[in-house]
């Protein structure tokens, strides 16, 4: 056995299997080993986690960072210390907002250049197909870049377009050549309206009807078996196209699903008039549309459960007039995610292996970072979260290290309480220690 620099043991460590009393010993920055709780060494230094748990670090892998360029909405630094606040030690950052969009191998190297030096948890980034750009994949990966985003609806923003299936019959045949990921935002445009405007959540609901997702996930299941490509839909909202996807997965179609913490926990019948902090898009729909999602969490149709973090600076929530329509679609939750989902989870029977699995392992395994991140297990960076399942807590702006505090979440009491977190076997504190992770 490697002699430990560093020993953290609790009563309820969770390992892939199973929830156990264990020792994990460090050195180095990765683990070395895991023994029973009372195989320890001599003079090593001993973080005791008592009954708390002992998880993987988290990994969120659908996060909207925003810099360069619009760092006035987030930013590396506001958005990694709320991450580690939040158990978060791997995060990946999306291929929009900010500007340049990593849309390019000049993009990207803007990108790794600003967020260098400024992570407090580790970072990978996920590069952009947009109309036109499909000789930049093969650079980007070459770069790092885990996979590649694409929108078939208007991003928000102008300088990342959304493509047609015209425009991905050009990429996929590329991405399927690199073996690389795509990762779809999943809503056509034909079934969407502009909707009347005003406060009223359910107006702006049925602008973007589920029908919208339905289709986008259908053509995609298309266009994923036409080109043996690997497909994952992002922030799957619409229930509906939970039977088809099963189905596919199934038939050996290569899609997978996410799901994000605002779906499984709010119900658009609660949106109170005018509260746009809710709006994201797709929407969060109705509770009977929220308790499918559970199911499909279940029987592991989708795998995944990531934050969509997508933050902007207050105004642009148009809160003084409520308008659904003309406030910025997303939702800051990179905090508050474990807290969200465990406090959901619990109450519908399932376990701490549920949990690790939708929050670290399954996130991990879909950008390549399994054999280092999402596990406790030998040869794994030492990514920990110790954390109280039983312990609650208010949601409250000072808490957050978001950079804006406005969130639907505020004023609700949520069970789990981060204690500490270990990003390579170094507790969080001062210095932002976090690596760029290059594929
Ligand atoms: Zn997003």
């Amino acid at each position: 056995m490697q002699r430990p620099d560093l020993i953290i043991r609790g009563q309820r460590v969770v390992l892939p299997e199973t929830v156990a009393p264990r020792s994990v010993h460090i050195r180095e920055e990765r683990i070395v080993f895991v023994g029973d709780y009372d195989e320890v060494v001599a003079d090593c230094e001993i973080v005791e986690a008592g009954d708390s748990v002992v998880m993987p670090g988290l990994v969120d892998t659908h996060v909207h960072i925003n810099a360069p360029g619009r760092t006035e909405w987030e930013g590396f630094r506001s958005a990694t210390l709320a991450a580690a606040a939040g158990g978060v030690t791997t995060l990946v950052d999306m291929p929009l907002n900010s500007i340049p969009p990593t849309t390019t191998l000049a993009g990207f190297k803007t990108k790794l250049d600003t967020a260098r030096d400024e992570c407090f948890v580790d970072v990978g980034f996920w590069g952009g197909v947009v109309p036109g750009n499909t000789a930049e994949l093969a650079p980007m990966f070459a770069g790092g870049v885990v996979g590649f985003k694409c929108f078939l609806v208007p991003s928000g923003v102008d300088e990342f377009e959304h493509v047609t299936e015209q425009d991905l019959r050009e990429a996929i045949p590329e991405l399927t050549r690199l073996g690389a990921l795509l990762i779809v935002h999943a809503e056509l445009p034909g079934s969407i309206t502009s909707g009347d405007g005003g406060v009223d959540y359910r107006s702006f609901l049925e602008s973007r009807p589920r029908a919208a997702e339905n289709e986008a996930i259908e053509l995609m299941i298309r266009l994923s078996r036409e080109f043996d490509t690997r497909v994952h839909i992002v922030h799957l909202s619409s229930a509906d196209a939970i039977p088809v996807l099963r189905e596919a997965q199934a038939a050996g179609v290569k899609i997978t699903a996410e799901t994000c913490p605002h779906y499984l926990h709010f119900a658009a019948e609660d949106v109170p008039a005018g509260a746009t902090e809710f709006k994201c898009c797709p929407p969060i729909r109705e509770r009977d549309n929220r308790e499918e999602l559970w199911k499909g969490l279940r029987d592991g149709t989708i795998g995944l459960i990531v934050s969509d973090h997508s933050p902007c600076p207050g105004e642009m929530k148009v809160r003084e007039t409520g308008d659904f329509m003309k406030a910025w679609g997303g939702i800051a939750s990179l905090q508050l995610r474990l807290p969200v989902v465990w406090t959901e989870a619990r109450r519908r029977g399932f376990t701490l292996l549920d949990l690790t699995r939708w929050l670290c392992a399954n996130p991990a395994r879909q950008v390549g970072f399994e054999t280092r991140k999402g596990s406790i297990a030998v040869g794994c960076d030492a990514d920990l979260v110790i954390w109280n399942p039983a312990a609650q807590f208010p949601v409250t702006a000072s808490s957050l290290y978001h950079r804006h505090k406005i969130t639907p979440y505020a004023g609700e009491v949520l069970s789990g309480v981060v204690e500490q977190t270990f990003l390579r076997g170094r507790k969080i504190i001062d210095a932002p220690p976090g690596h760029m992770l290059l594929r």
